[in-house]
């Protein structure tokens, strides 16, 4: 059985052999947060587009502004000002943060190290050619790259592109994901559920989980256990980049998804991984669409999406798929946990401690989702390992929502 790294680097690579370029739209910068860029952002001028002072202060020639030495001041100059007079010598002028330093002057001495009596200003330090100023063009010429395609917006990028006045964003469209739960006991949310029913939580996490994960959410609200229901649903399903499935894929005598899915043509990559919970997880192509078969176990869901889908989603948005953002942590408590698989265990991450510390959770296993509400990470026990004892450093997978 495949190892949760196998799968999900087999899940990378499958995506990878068969991408094509994502269709774009042009959207507001102030909508474009968490979508892929589409084009590249190039500097439209130097920056900073002046000599800029990144202190309030005086702006002196640096050899005449030693300690105890005393200038002349012959005004000042406010962010945003015009300044075309050369500094003359024997003179300084006051000069405010985010302002442009005058011709002549090479240095900003900082307020706290001045005395002011009438216009003389006196300093308390020698001065240092250049301090306290960013030169025009060292951040950025103009032309130069600042952003490129495939990257991910996030607030930095967008005032990046705000700062060079594209106010309008070329973005890959979000990949379309059809989420399609099964299960005779499954009704919809609103619905007041029988003594046996439970209600359709899979699809609601499952539409968060798309949407963090970038994508683009289609319900496709819940398959009966039948062949028909299934099929005609499926159907559907494929018509988006992704189909996301949740149940009836372990060994029970209605779970359907995947025989139903062979009479689609669809061809798997896996069916099982060591890991629990989300064991019986299936990967596959089917019309050359991807395919997954989530197990019903709510945690199961979640932690085989988190672990197989995201990067789906990513490498279809246009954008590398992420690294699973796994953290080290001092474990609390100890462990004692059956081997053979890697357990994924609801678990809570602490940094009130010098080091962070991680223990999990009492649970009534996989379908027990009332645990989540304390749980911001799962803690990841290796398939070799039985104990586990406390103070021992341990791998941790953040909920990408809460952490
Ligand atoms: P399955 O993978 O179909 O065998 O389902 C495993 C468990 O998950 C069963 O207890 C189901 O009732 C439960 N389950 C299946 N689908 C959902 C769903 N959409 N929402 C919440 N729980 C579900
Ligand atoms: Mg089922």
């Amino acid at each position: 059985m495949l190892s949760f790294e196998q799968a999900r680097q087999l899940v990378i690579t499958d995506t990878q052999s068969h991408l094509t370029s994502p269709p774009t739209s042009l959207l507001p910068v102030t909508d474009s947060l968490s979508h892929i860029l589409a084009q590249e952002i190039r500097a439209d001028r130097e920056y900073p587009p002046f000599n800029r002072s990144t202190r309030d202060g005086y702006a002196v020639r640096a050899r005449e502004g030693t300690k105890n030495s005393a200038l002349r001041c012959i005004g000042e100059i406010k962010a945003g000002d015009t300044v075309f007079a050369p500094l003359d010598p024997g003179t300084c002028i006051q000069i405010m943060t985010g302002a442009a330093v005058p011709p002549s002057a090479d240095a900003v001495v900082m307020i706290e190290f001045t005395r002011r009596s009438g216009d003389a200003v006196t300093f308390d330090r020698d001065t240092q050619p250049r301090q306290n100023i960013v030169p025009q063009g060292s951040e950025a010429h103009a032309g130069d790259l600042l952003l490129h395609p495939g990257l991910r917006l996030g607030f930095a990028e967008l005032a990046i592109a705000a700062q060079v006045g594209a106010s309008n964003l070329l973005c890959y469209q979000k990949s379309r994901v059809a989420i399609l739960s099964t299960g005779d006991e499954v009704v919809p949310i609103t619905e007041t559920p029988g003594p046996f029913h439970i209600r359709n939580s899979n699809s609601v996490s499952l539409a968060a989980q798309v949407r963090l994960a970038g994508g683009q959410p289609v319900p496709l609200g819940n398959a009966l256990d039948r062949v028909d229901d299934l099929s005609a649903k499926i159907e559907l399903g494929l018509q988006h980049d992704i189909l996301v499935l949740s149940g009836g894929v372990s060994m029970g005598k209605y779970d359907l998804v995947e025989t139903v899915l062979k009479s689609f043509g669809a061809e798997f990559l896996f069916d099982a991984v060591a890991i629990r919970p989300g064991k019986p997880v299936v990967f596959g192509r089917c019309r050359n669409k991807l395919v997954f078969g989530l197990p019903g176990n709510p945690v199961s869901t979640m932690v085989t999406f988190q672990l197989f889908v995201a990067p789906a989603i990513d490498l279809l948005s246009g954008a590398p798929a992420r690294p699973l953002p796994l953290l080290n942590a001092t474990l609390s408590q100890a462990l004692h946990e059956k081997s053979g698989l890697t357990h994924f265990l609801p678990a809570r991450l602490e940094w009130s401690a010098a080091s962070p510390l991680v223990h999990a959770l009492p649970w009534q296993g996989s379908g027990d989702i009332a645990t989540l509400r304390s749980a911001n990470c799962f803690l990841v026990v290796p398939a070799d390992r039985h104990d586990i004892p406390a103070g021992e450093i341990v791998s941790v997978l953040p909920r990408p929502d809460v952490l």
